[in-house]
Parts: C-alpha cells; structure tokens; sequence
C-alpha cells in the first residue's frame, strides 16, 4: 500500500529545520516572580543565586571520634589524653582545648578551634577520663573544612536553570528562602473534531473518546505551566476561529489537535493564516506530517495532528523544546544513545521515523532495542508499552535485525 502522507509536491521542512525556525522566532517571557523555595522546585530560576553563607557554616568532624591538636599526636607510641567535655551536633564544647586534652565529637559537630584532627572512635579506648590512642593515628583527618562545599559568595544556582530538587536542597542549605523565576507560560489546549465524545458518554458508531487531550494534560504537566484544558470543538470553522481568537487574547500558547491536514474538514491551517501567521506547516517526520506552527497575535500557536501517537511525538520532538525556549529554560535536550537493534525495521524514505521501542541494558551496560510492533499513527498502545524512540534518519530505507541503531528514551534530558 502507498503511504498517503508519502505524497508530496513540494520538499518538506526537515525535523531539524522546523527546531531550527521555532527557536528563531521565540522570545522566551521575562517577567519574574518571587517563590518561597518550596514552590520553586521545576521553576526557572530568572537570576544568579551566590551563596551568602560558607556551606559548611563551621570546620566540623566527619566522623564520630575524638577531637586532638596533631601536636599531641606520638608518632612513635600509645599516648593518652584527658578527656575534657564533647562537642555535640548542634551542641559546641566551646572551651580551648589544652595541651594534653581531648574532645569526644560526634558527625557534624564543631570541631574546636585549637584541634585539627578527628580520631575515629574505632580506633580509641576510652575509661571517660582518660583516652587511649594508637601509636601512627593520622593528623588532620575526618575534618570538614568551612565552605569546603559552597563557600560564602560563590554560585549555588545559575540563571535560566530549571531547578531540581536537589538544587532546591542546596539552596535550603545556604538558608535562601525564597528566589527568583520566570513567571508561568499559560497555555490552553482542545482537541477538534465532528468524531469525538468524552469519557464517561456511550461509545457510539462512528465516534471516539478523545484521548488526546488526556495525554496533552499529562504531557503538560510542568511547575513552568498553567495548562488550561479548553475541551473538545466540532469541526465548524467559525466556531474554531471564535475559539482560537479568545484563547490567543490570554494565553502564551495554544496548542490543538486534529483538523491540520488537508481534508475538507481540516479548518486550523486555514484559520491560522487568517486570523495569525504561519511559520511553518507539515514537516518531514512520521508521525506527525502535518503540523501547524505559527502565531495569533502575541500568542504561539502549535496545530498538532489528529492521531494519538503523532500528538504525543510532536509534542515531545517540537513543543517541547518550544515551551522550554518560551518558559526561559537553558537549553537540555533529550538523552540519545546507540542501541544494537533485536528486531528489522521497515522504513521508506523521506521522513525522519520516530518509531517506538523497548530499550532494555544487559549485565554490561550494553543496550539492545526491540521494536514494540505495529507503528501505525494511530496505535496509542505501541507508545504505553515502549519506553523509548528509536530514531531512523530520513534517508533511512529500514533496519535489519543487529544494526545500531538511535534511540531516545522517553523523558530523560541531558
Ligand atoms: P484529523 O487530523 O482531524 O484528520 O484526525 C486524524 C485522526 O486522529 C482521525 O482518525 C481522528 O479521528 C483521530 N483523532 C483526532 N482527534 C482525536 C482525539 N482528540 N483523540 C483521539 N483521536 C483523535
Ligand atoms: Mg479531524
């Protein structure tokens, strides 16, 4: 059978060239807020956070052990020191220590100013007065110096950083307490299309549940996003244009599904060059043809496919990187690795395939790739039961069982 989506007049844009035209033409928000830390983590940080504080804030004993000037220390010999208190965590002996004297110390706790070695506890005997120590114990050990991990006026987080959870640990050890980040995109999205009914109506003939915008609001579930789900539209292009042009007015993004191809009921690339601008429409990647990328006033518009599969495949291999540029993140991009693929793959050229796979490692790190089966655009369940893409280049003309191949596990950035 000859693939429909194969016929083309004219040469399609390329994956990477559609990446390309998005990323010119996106100005990421810059309006900030302030967050207290706890609702900062996923957040992207709008300013350079530098430490106000030496992280440790004090010199303080590794280990559980004895505290000691190394100029008691015999190198030679057993030698013993009295004990003279203990310096607890979060409870400092706040005495100098003398000549002759030991602190017993525990993880954590101040090391008192006049010693310079933790003695672990193993290695000592101790009556409570007085303290037994080995001959060759080694000076200056088991001491964590102040700042040894973040000293006092130097980066803990850089600008633009989406911030992990633990960056938000280590921003709680500088004692920050709220910071700086880019405000929140708003985005709404709705399917489209005559054919859909909601979950929770009778499955009737000719209709179908609209799983799109089921997998859209997990897809956009982000602390950088207000996801607004707008429901489903019938294919009634006033309608549409009515909807597209109120959602443009208070939103960054809209985001659709269905209607971007070239049947008669297909309306959203229509609309968009009439009440917007289109950058780019259909793009050479399967699945997912025909997308339609442009703009509504202020606000970015991504008319993505019908199909399940092409919405969530567009949505990772082109929104995404969209949203992120947009929300003011740094740029990561999606972990890719070589995969000995276990299974032949059919490919025609002329699109780059986004075909889904089950990745799995062996006891020596090596990875092998199967695919998941059926490919089809509309096979929902080849996405659920893969754990990864594997990626055939446009001129690809399939893959036989052995080959390396490329493969992009599913949601793991670099
Ligand atoms: P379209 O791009 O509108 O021609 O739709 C392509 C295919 O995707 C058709 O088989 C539609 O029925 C299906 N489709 C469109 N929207 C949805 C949706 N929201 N959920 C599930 N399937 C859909
Ligand atoms: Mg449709």
């Amino acid at each position: 059978m000859i693939d429909p989506c194969s016929i083309e007049t004219s040469p399609l844009l390329s994956v990477g060239g559609a990446l390309a035209k998005i990323e010119a033409d996106i100005q990421p928000v810059t309006a900030t807020e302030q967050v207290v830390l706890k609702s900062a983590l996923g957040r992207v940080l709008a300013e350079d956070i530098v430490s106000p504080i030496n992280i440790p804030y004090d010199r303080n004993s590794a280990m559980d052990g004895y505290a000691i000037s190394s100029r008691d220390i015999n190198t030679n010999q057993p030698f013993t020191l009295s004990l003279a208190g203990t310096s607890w965590a979060g409870k400092p002996y706040r005495e100098s220590l003398t000549s002759g004297q030991c602190v017993r110390i525990f993880t954590g706790a101040v090391v008192p100013n006049d010693a310079d070695s933790v003695i672990i506890q193993e290695q000592v005997h101790s009556d409570g007065e007085i303290v037994a120590f080995p001959a060759n114990v080694q000076a200056y050990r088991n001491i964590r110096e102040a700042g040894e991990d973040v000293e006092q006026g130097n980066l803990l987080c850089r600008r633009q950083k989406k911030l992990t959870p633990t960056d938000i640990g280590l921003l709680a050890a500088a004692g920050i307490y709220d910071v700086p980040v880019r405000r929140k995109l708003n985005i709404a999205f709705f399917s489209t299309g005559d054919e859909l009914i909601s979950i929770g109506q009778r499955p009737e003939p000719g209709k179908i549940y609209d799983s799109n915008r089921y997998a859209l609001a997990g897809l956009l579930t982000d602390p950088c996003y207000n996801a607004v789900d707008m429901g489903a539209i019938p294919d009634d292009r006033a309608l549409l244009e009515d909807t597209f042009k109120q959602a443009a007015e208070y939103n960054d993004v809209i985001i659709t599904t269905g209607g971007a191809s070239v049947g008669d009921a297909d309306y959203v690339k229509d609309i968009l060059a009439s009440c917007g601008k289109i950058n780019f429409w259909k793009i050479a990647i399967k699945p997912g043809k025909p997308l339609a990328f442009g703009k509504i006033g202020a606000c970015y518009f991504f008319g993505l496919p019908g199909n399940p599969v092409a919405v969530v495949v567009t949505f990772q291999q082109i929104v995404v990187p969209a949203l992120r540029q947009l929300s003011g993140a740094a740029e990561s991009k999606a972990m890719r690795l070589l995969a000995t693929c276990t299974t032949s793959l059919k490919k025609a050229p002329g699109r780059q395939e986004f075909q889904r796979g089950i990745l799995t490692q062996d006891e020596n790190g090596n990875f092998f790739v199967a695919s998941t089966g059926q490919q089809g655009s509309h096979i929902l369940s080849s996405m659920s039961q893969g754990n990864c893409y594997i990626i055939l280049s446009a001129e690809c003309v399939g893959v036989s069982s052995g080959e390396k191949v490329l493969v992009e596990p599913f949601g793991t950035f670099l």
